[in-house]
């Protein structure tokens, strides 16, 4: 008999009042179900907001033992420890990822039909960080990079939050395919040392968001460019510094919003969409998974696996966090407060 032990909230708010630390019993095993342990979760921003109720994906809360609850965490990677007599898709050892968004990735076991679950492709190389952080920000990379606008060798991308651990995989997976990058981030006293972060991780440019609607940086982006302006935009934070990136797109370029950091709308100057023709759009990872089928999506994760594998495309700067409910919790309220150290990960 397994006990799991969870983090887990049945009701909304600031999660260090919210997050309960909960043991149950782990749901016995069926002909057509499978058991996994997890090894390795991340605390995203999305997870913060999900415990806040500021999420509009809300997990129902189900019956845990003595308790109506969520877990918390949508992402992470787990092992198979016991399997079904139906069940031939998975087996023990197998590595998986979470099927589906909501799932509950802050606890240590999880009992489900094999759908709940994805099987990782095989690799060489690839270390426990970078499964359990596969499915959010390098697939976000990945599908903003290819879906918007078709790009040649040589083209440039903009981004602001450059070392947001998309940001990190936006410009790695740039890199491996041929594309430069202009990538912004917010001013800091120890700028000079993540400007050469980015740049070993094969960033082109690193661009602060007070440099950035200068004039000083105008002409110099413009002999970056040299009259092939970026097509492509990709806005992680909002606010007056995503305004004035969007002014650096070429004539038809596409904007792509899938972040708000700075919790302030993004402004379009009409000029922008009637002289330029920019369109803007906004992606969400989680809605490109649901429209998408199985296949699709391990296709994908052979491409940043394969990718992984060979180095391209490293571990997101990241800190542990202790299994516990104090550092739990301090955790999370701190997921989402910026100038951070790096993804927090947890092993349950
Ligand atoms: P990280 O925690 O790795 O990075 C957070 C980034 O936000 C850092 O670049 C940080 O920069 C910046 N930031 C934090 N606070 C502020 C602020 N007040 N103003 C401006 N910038 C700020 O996050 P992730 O890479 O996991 O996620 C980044 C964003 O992308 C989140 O909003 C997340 O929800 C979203 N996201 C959306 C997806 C989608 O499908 N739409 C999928 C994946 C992520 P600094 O060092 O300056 O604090």
């Amino acid at each position: 008999d397994i006990t799991v032990k969870a983090m887990v909230y049945s009701s909304y708010g600031k999660p260090s009042e919210v997050l309960k630390w909960h043991t149950y019993p782990l749901t016995p095993l069926t002909d057509d179900t499978v058991h996994v342990r997890f090894l390795a979760s991340p605390i995203n921003p999305a997870d913060v907001n999900q415990v806040q109720g500021a999420y509009p994906l809300k997990p129902a809360f189900e019956q845990l033992g003595d308790t109506k609850a969520a877990v918390g965490g949508n992402e992470g990677v787990a092992e198979v420890i016991a399997t079904g007599k139906n069940v031939n898709s998975l087996k023990v050892g197998d590595q998986v990822v979470m099927a589906r968004s909501g799932y509950g990735t802050w606890r240590t076991h999880a009992a489900g039909p094999v759908d709940d679950f994805q099987v990782l492709p095989p690799s060489t190389n690839t270390s426990v960080i970078q499964k359990a952080t596969l499915t959010v920000n390098p697939c976000t990379a990945y599908r903003m990079l290819k879906d918007f606008t078709p790009l040649k060798q040589g083209d440039y991308v903009i981004q602001n939050g450059g070392n947001s651990a998309v940001g990190q995989a936006v410009i790695q997976i740039a890199k491996a395919w041929g594309l430069k990058t202009v990538n912004v981030v917010r001013n800091r006293p120890e700028i000079d040392s993540l400007r050469q972060e980015l740049l070993d991780l094969g960033a082109t440019h690193v661009v602060t968001d007070e440099e950035l609607g200068s004039f000083d940086m105008r002409s110099k982006m413009k002999g970056w460019f040299d009259g092939k302006p970026p097509l492509l935009g990709l806005n992680c934070v909002g606010g007056k510094s995503a305004t004035e990136m969007a002014r650096y797109l070429g004539h038809n370029g596409q904007y792509v919003t899938y972040g708000a950091m700075a919790r302030a709308p993004l402004a379009l100057p009409a000029s922008m969409l009637i002289f330029k023709n920019i369109s803007f759009h906004g992606f969400w990872m989680t809605r490109w998974a649901d429209q998408h089928n199985a296949a699709d999506r391990y296709k994908m994760f052979e491409d940043l696996i394969g990718l992984m594998d060979k180095g391209a495309l490293s571990e997101p700067r990241w800190t542990k966090v202790d299994w516990s409910e104090g550092a739990m919790k301090h955790a999370v309220d701190a997921g989402i407060q910026g100038f951070a150290q790096g993804k927090q990960i947890v092993f349950p």
